[in-house]
């Protein structure tokens, strides 16, 4: 499928959802592209993921911010990778560097950075103990295992939805608790 074809796959499957995420970020190896960047010369030329540009064309289209969170210890070959891709300008915030946390603190500095909350976030990532970490912050948070593509894309907007709706109903619960006056505390809803 070209990039022109998943984009607009991607742009249909966006349009079947009522909430839509307000920034999704992105890992770099094995999610945008099928290798680690350290291990690779920046003479190189890199290729993604089949449906990775048509995905980020789509989200852009769709005025929905894309952002980069990387541990690569090679932040030099990556960012010339980005610009080789023609993709590097497309991202808000790039945030690459090698960490001992599982990308939390990628995501506090994405969240400084960018203002949005991570419950608006959605992230793609290969590895579980980052999806784990950076879910428990409030991101809804997809594992890819053979790089990001229409499927996981699709997976992820629908946990994202059901995430933002349980957030919501929490909310409306805790509004509707807090702000109740203490004589009707035994009447029926
Ligand atoms: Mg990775």
């Amino acid at each position: 499928m070209g990039d022109e074809r998943v984009k607009n796959e991607a742009m249909e499957i966006m349009g079947v959802f009522q909430v839509l995420p307000r920034l999704v970020v992105f890992d770099l190896d094995y999610t945008l592209w099928p290798f680690y960047c350290e291990c690779r010369s920046k003479r190189e030329m890199p290729s993604m993921y089949p449906h990775a540009k048509g995905i980020l064309h789509a989200l852009k289209d769709k005025g929905i911010d894309v952002a980069v969170a990387s541990r690569s210890p090679t932040a030099d070959i990556a960012n010339t990778f980005l610009d080789k891709l023609g993709i590097s300008s497309m991202f808000v915030v790039k945030e690459i560097f090698s960490s001992w946390t599982h990308k939390t603190d990628h995501f506090q500095r994405i969240n400084r950075r960018t203002g949005v909350p991570y419950n608006a976030m959605l992230f793609f990532d290969d590895e579980n103990r980052n999806i784990e970490a950076v879910s428990k912050m409030g991101a809804t948070s997809i594992l890819v295992r053979k790089g990001v593509n229409l499927g996981a894309f699709r997976e992820g907007l629908t946990k994202f939805s059901q995430n933002f709706a349980s957030v919501e109903r929490n909310k409306k619960k805790w509004r509707k608790f807090s702000q109740k006056p203490e004589s009707s505390e035994n009447e029926e809803e």
